[in-house]
């Protein structure tokens, strides 16, 4: 993957007259774009939890992408976490005329990459986005208790946000931007969810359609805001993760217009009753209409794997299967229609000319 970033920046570099700066430094990869005081900044990670695969295949059906091992005959993880975040970098790369993008080794391994990142590098950035979410909705706002950004920022963006179908949503995991918020980094931040599905098993799937709308909402984000600081007037330092998301969630709650007002709103008589399980019920029928579940319907584990031959998710926890699913297999075709074209082996490789389109 570093050596496919390096040919990119050489091929995007040589196609205009700007200046571009390279740096390659203990595994992270750094590109300039112009010449500023001030740069909008998009990062991703280079690493995939799945092997390496001798003979991967990537096959789309026009809405879905996932990846065939071709040696063993069966799916595998095609690694949108976070190959979809380097795509959205490397296009933000192509087409803003100043800007820095960051790529960070092994993010999965507990952002060992980015917690070695050079925060000199990152002093003249006015935000950091990273698209490295599951699902399509989330624009994370907190992670850990940490928020990612103050209320001008989210002013600033709600109306981008709202066109393009996502929502503040507080419950982050740990990723590179929260990573660089424990080095000291205090400009707003935030993580994106980019239409990857399933990521961590060898049933992840891309939902290319919500790729390009995550890809031109950051776009948009950046042509809006872009060219001003944006200092987050909620950063608290780093070494906060002691608090937990729930705590520190109530502790900002005259901020958050989303799930804070909702929550007030609905539990004004009973605040002792659990906000978080109604919220995943949202989340739940959204992944329901997609017929792409994250976690079991019965327990809310995660641990959760898809059986092609049942079409169901087992789920690990309540040793059984749990999230049945209609007669589509996860990649939108019926089992016939899959069968028929491995046999063909019509490959549709994850050549550039795909990564580009
Ligand atoms: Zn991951
Ligand atoms: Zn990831």
């Amino acid at each position: 993957m570093d050596d496919y970033l390096r040919e990119q920046f050489k091929t995007i570099s040589s196609e205009s007259e700007i200046i571009y700066d390279y740096s390659y430094k203990d595994g992270n990869t750094y590109i300039t774009k112009g010449i500023a005081d001030t740069y909008p900044c998009v990062i991703a990670h280079t690493d995939t939890v799945h092997d390496i695969c001798e003979d991967l295949t990537v096959f789309d059906n026009t809405k879905i992408m996932f990846a065939m091992d071709m040696t063993l005959g069966t799916q595998t993880g095609i690694g949108g976490d976070d190959k979809v975040g380097i795509y959205i970098a490397l296009e933000m790369l192509r087409s803003v005329d100043v800007i820095k993008v960051a790529f960070f080794r092994d993010e999965e391994h507990g952002c060992l990459g980015s917690a070695e990142a050079d925060m000199n590098w990152f002093k003249d950035v006015e935000f950091v986005l990273q698209c490295d979410r599951q699902g399509y909705k989330d624009f994370v706002s907190d992670i850990y208790g940490q928020k990612l950004f103050d209320r001008s920022f989210s002013k600033a963006i709600s109306k981008i946000l709202t066109k393009y179908g996502k929502k503040e949503n507080p419950q982050g995991g740990l990723t590179d931007v929260y990573q660089l918020l424990e080095n000291g980094l205090d400009v707003c931040v935030a993580n994106i969810s980019c239409g990857y599905y399933r990521p961590h098993t060898d049933t992840e799937v891309i939902v290319i359609s919500e790729v390009f709308d995550t890809r031109d909402m950051v776009l948009e984000i950046i042509d809006k805001i872009g060219g001003t600081m944006w200092k987050n007037g909620l950063y608290t330092g780093p070494y906060i993760k002691k608090k937990t998301a729930y705590e520190s969630s109530r502790s900002f709650g005259e901020w958050n217009d989303t799930y804070e007002d909702r929550y007030n709103e609905k539990y004004k008589e009973d605040k002792s009753k659990d906000r978080w399980d109604d919220f995943y019920d949202e989340d739940r029928e959204y992944y329901n209409q997609l017929d792409l579940e994250t976690c079991c319907s019965v327990c809310n584990s995660e641990e959760i794997i898809y059986d092609d031959a049942q079409d169901a998710d087992w789920c690990y926890s309540c040793d059984d299967y749990t999230n049945h699913y209609s007669n589509d297999t996860p990649n939108g075709l019926s089992i016939d229609e899959y069968e028929e074209w491995l046999t063909k082996k019509e490959k549709v490789s994850l050549s550039k000319s795909k990564l580009n389109e």
